[in-house]
């Protein structure tokens, strides 16, 4: 069996954050891969290094040294304005907050990306009722983010991070403002378009019991990655 070339790649990535006094070692040193319809749960303590790895894979932010390779572009050589393409048509990010604006009703918010892409109105009409549809939640189209649940309000993140099609989706700690079943179910539904739509995911978590739900574990400490888990070799 050939395995499908990685989504994402990276080698040997570095990254410190250099205050007045100190530096904080972020990422030492880490190698990691996702192939299309994988998902990888990156998992560690608060202060581990998570969200610094996600951003540095997003292009949000830069790492000192090291490769990374993302949708077959070569981030650490990519300008600015190439990070914000990468950002536009291939990664796709859902935060713990769910990042909604308030303003908008939810069919809006899963619009936005749409209209970023230069979509007739009557093509994101379409897709807008599908994406909501996907998510289970057609009948709450009109509605603002402060009149749904916050589970309600992360399917809509979910719906709108996967408007532009992503090959990449990225969230950091999805569950994070969630009760244990709710993110059961936002987890189930990440899991599923992972795999119906053959999407990488790669998704930070302290939470033990939504890691199950990933294809494979990095165990990250103090930036560094501790272990590492495979379903040929682990827990499947
Ligand atoms: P996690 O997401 O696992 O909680 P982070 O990636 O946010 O971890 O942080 C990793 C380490 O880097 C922590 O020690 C944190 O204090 C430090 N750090 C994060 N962002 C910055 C920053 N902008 N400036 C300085 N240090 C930072
Ligand atoms: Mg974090």
């Amino acid at each position: 069996m050939t395995a499908a070339a990685p989504v994402v790649q990276l080698r040997g990535v570095v990254k410190d954050y250099r205050g007045q006094r100190d530096v904080v070692h972020a990422l030492r040193s880490v190698d990691l891969e996702v192939a299309p319809g994988q998902l990888l749960a990156i998992h560690g303590r608060s202060g581990s290094g998570k969200t610094t790895l996600l951003n540095v894979v997003g292009g949000l932010d830069r790492a000192d040294s090291g490769s990374i390779e993302v949708c077959g572009v070569d981030v650490q050589a990519a300008s600015d304005e190439q990070l914000a393409e990468l950002r536009r048509s291939r990664v796709s990010f859902v935060f713990q907050a769910f990042g909604l604006l308030p303003v908008l009703s939810a069919a809006e918010n899963v619009e936005i990306p749409l209209r970023l892409q230069g979509l007739d109105r009557t093509s994101r009409a379409s897709r807008v009722a599908e994406l909501l549809g996907l998510v289970g939640l057609s009948a709450r189209a009109t509605h603002r983010p402060s009149e749904l649940s916050g589970g309600e309000q992360q399917r809509v993140a979910i719906a709108r991070s996967l408007a532009a099609s992503p090959s990449l989706l990225i969230a950091d700690e999805p569950t994070g403002q969630l009760d244990t079943r709710t993110g059961a179910e936002i987890m189930e539904l990440i899991r599923r378009v992972v795999v119906e739509r053959e999407i990488a995911a790669i998704i930070a978590t302290h939470d033990v019991s939504i890691m199950d739900m990933a294809d494979a574990h990095v165990e990250l400490s103090d930036g560094a990655v501790i272990s590492t888990q495979r379903p040929d070799v682990a827990w499947r």
